[in-house]
């Protein structure tokens, strides 16, 4: 192993068999040098020693003075943060919890142990120190925003398409066009680095705008070829304040001879029906339309029932929180099950998007997920690809 990228480890746990099973467990995982903490207190002093070089704590969920919780909150104040790993003897949703709390900290979780300890999980979990981890692109926001009205005017902006996949007949049945910035200094931005200052900026409008018609020549421009997936646009709530929305979009796809029922609108139950007087209008004139809505990130908001009883959707797209983990998180497992068969009983098509894995696969296809859109399948390309990528995979 190269020296200078093993990480440094602080073994936490007040049990001093536990700590000795840790050291063992980590020699035999080539890790010789780890330091050790009795206590929470200990590891915290420990840390926030000026010359510490400590990459990674072992921390173990219960200690009778500072708990693994409490030791969190406290390392999250560290100006030197520590990635963590958690370890315990407790039941997974223990594990679970602590994760999600130091993630909501801003802590990097490289995953859980369940005690004992042994070196083949710590070899894998450690490994994963080494990753890049996925930050959004340092750019100042201020800039972005600036930036943005130059960048609409100049169509800086492309769209890349994610396919998604019938379970049952593994067809391409639509894509997702997701938005990308191509920034003349910063080169490609995804859309986590722009659309929210968009979104606070008032420029979502025209962006949007501009990402729905990209997107309806896309859709035109495949049709001519006898390519003929339905193309999903992401639309930003804010945008559904716009009372002429409806006519504007309608009025383009017949323009370039599209049938509305090729497009489906995602729109992300932000919790952010504001004027619901206005968004209500809008969403069921863009259904009656023929526009097909599809309810985006189902699960993670907060008044999602009662949008789906007002509004009329037809998709209800699964948010990746519970399809990701639903192979090892028994409660992702329930709420995705459950999902499907709420989609189901309002006859709606029901997407799961993130799947990852073939495991991921599985699940989803036991649940009876109608389709399915994730890195196992594809990540999102270029328009020109689509097709030779479906033609790929059908004889591959
Ligand atoms: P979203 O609508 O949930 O889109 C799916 C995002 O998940 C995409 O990220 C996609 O690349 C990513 N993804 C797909 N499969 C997997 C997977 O298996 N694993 C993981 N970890 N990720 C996967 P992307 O392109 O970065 O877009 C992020 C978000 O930005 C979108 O989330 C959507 O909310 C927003 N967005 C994208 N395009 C637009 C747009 O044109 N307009 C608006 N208003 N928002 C957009
Ligand atoms: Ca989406
Ligand atoms: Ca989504």
């Amino acid at each position: 192993m190269n020296k200078t990228i093993v990480p440094k480890l602080l073994l936490m746990d007040d049990s001093d068999l536990a700590r000795k099973i840790g050291r063992v467990a980590l020699r035999s995982a080539g890790y010789e040098d780890v330091t050790e903490a009795e206590s929470g207190q200990t590891a915290l002093d420990i840390l926030s020693a000026p010359d510490c070089d400590i990459d990674v704590v072992l921390c173990d969920l219960m200690m009778p003075k500072m708990d693994g919780i409490q030791f969190v909150r406290h390392a999250a104040d560290l100006s030197r943060k520590p990635a963590l790993i958690f370890v315990s003897g407790g039941e997974a949703a223990l594990l679970q919890g602590a994760q999600d709390t130091a993630r909501a900290r801003n802590l990097r979780v490289l995953g859980t142990i369940k005690k004992p300890i042994t070196a083949e999980s710590l070899s894998h979990l450690l490994l994963r120190f080494l990753e890049p981890e996925q930050k959004p692109r340092n750019t100042d926001a201020l800039e972005i925003i600036q930036d943005m009205e130059q960048a609409i005017a100049e169509r800086q902006f492309l769209l890349h398409y994610q396919p998604k996949i019938s379970v049952a007949g593994r067809k391409l049945v639509g894509v997702e066009a997701l938005v990308r910035w191509q920034h003349p200094e910063h080169g490609l931005l995804p859309p986590g680095a722009f659309i929210d200052a968009a979104e606070k900026s008032g420029k979502i409008k025209a962006l949007t705008e501009q990402i729905a018609t990209l997107a309806l020549e896309q859709c035109a421009t495949w049709s001519i070829d006898g390519f003929a997936p339905k193309v999903s646009v992401n639309l930003s709530a804010y945008m559904l304040v716009d009372l002429e929305f409806p006519d504007r979009i309608a009025g383009k796809a017949e323009e370039l001879g599209i049938d509305t029922q090729q497009i489906v609108l995602e729109i992300t139950e932000s919790g952010l029906f504001q004027d619901l007087a206005n968004t209500l209008e809008i969403l069921t004139r863009l259904r009656m339309k023929g526009f097909t809505l599809s309810i985006d990130d189902f699960g993670t908001g907060y008044s999602s029932m009662d949008q789906l009883r007002k509004v009329p959707f037809a998709e209800l797209k699964i948010d990746r929180a519970f399809v990701n983990g639903a192979a090892e998180n028994e409660k992702a497992r329930a709420i995705l099950d459950g999902t499907v068969q709420l989609g189901r009983a309002l006859s709606m098509t029901v997407v799961a998007e993130g799947a990852e894995t073939q495991e991921d696969w599985n699940i989803l296809e036991a649940a009876g997920v109608d389709m399915v859109q994730g890195y196992f399948i594809a990540k999102p390309m270029p328009a020109d690809t689509v097709q030779q990528w479906n033609i790929d995979r059908t004889e591959g």
